[in-house]
């Protein structure tokens, strides 16, 4: 079975702040979504990758790199789920059996052992998976008044990442639910059919750049990431 990609990259980057969406702030001289596009190719042995981007995007034709398995489609929604459903909704030509592997845009820092060890770990599986890392701070609920109301367990908890790879018969169900555009992850919606996905360890050093300060930490890490040993 073969592997397709989808990396969505239709948001505005309300909270980020800047001029343009942060999947195009520039990170050691090449935009966020180039070293995303770039480590997924390298780390997945891709048919095809899926860019999914807003009708209106002017700045991927100018600014990124394609290669001839990169398909861009101009049908991002109001969410996450929402381009990732309208994705979905155009490639129902794909085996159910294939694999599909969603990567966030703005993960410029995804390693490759983590990579690896998810399809490892999934390579047998009739569902799929996604990266997660366990919860090691304490964690506080907060009110509106920024007043400690509790302190919860983390026990059990993980923080979810990406790559999530599932096979695409699963997706397609799971996003053929009511009310797509809520789910903030696939294996949120996967875990809606009643199916379990599996959780394996990935990585501190793939954060997500949702804040301006999220890419000095990116920058940095990709420095780490080069430096040899
Ligand atoms: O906003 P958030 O950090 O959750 O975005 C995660 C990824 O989803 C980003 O790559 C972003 O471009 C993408 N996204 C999208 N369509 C939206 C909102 C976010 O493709 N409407």
């Amino acid at each position: 079975m073969a592997f397709h990609a989808i990396l969505p990259a239709g948001g505005s980057g309300s909270r980020f702040g800047a001029e343009w969406p942060k999947q195009y702030a520039m990170l050691h001289g090449k935009p966020v979504l180039q070293h995303a596009l770039d480590r997924l190719q390298a780390q997945f042995a891709l048919e095809r990758l899926y860019v999914v981007l807003a009708a209106d995007d002017e700045l991927f034709d100018a600014m990124i790199r394609g290669a001839p398995n990169v398909t861009a489609l101009r049908c991002g929604g109001a969410t996450r789920g929402a381009s990732v459903h309208n994705a979905l909704a155009r490639l129902a030509h794909l085996d159910a059996n294939d694999w599909i592997v969603v990567h966030d845009a703005v993960r410029p820092c995804i390693d490759a052992d983590s990579s690896l060890r998810l399809q490892r770990a999934l390579a047998a599986d009739a569902v799929g998976g996604l990266l997660a890392l366990p919860v090691t701070d304490t964690l506080k609920r907060v009110d509106d008044d920024g007043r400690v109301v509790r302190t919860e367990s983390r026990d059990g908890l993980w923080r979810a990442q990406t790559p999530q790879m599932f096979r695409c018969g699963v997706l397609r169900r799971a996003f053929a639910a009511p009310a797509p555009e809520a789910w903030t992850d696939e294996a949120h919606a996967v875990e809606a059919l009643g199916v379990a996905p599996r959780a394996v360890r990935g990585h501190a050093f793939n954060v997500k750049i949702t804040f301006p300060d999220d890419l000095a930490l990116a920058a940095a890490i990709l420095t780490a990431m080069a430096a040899p040993g």
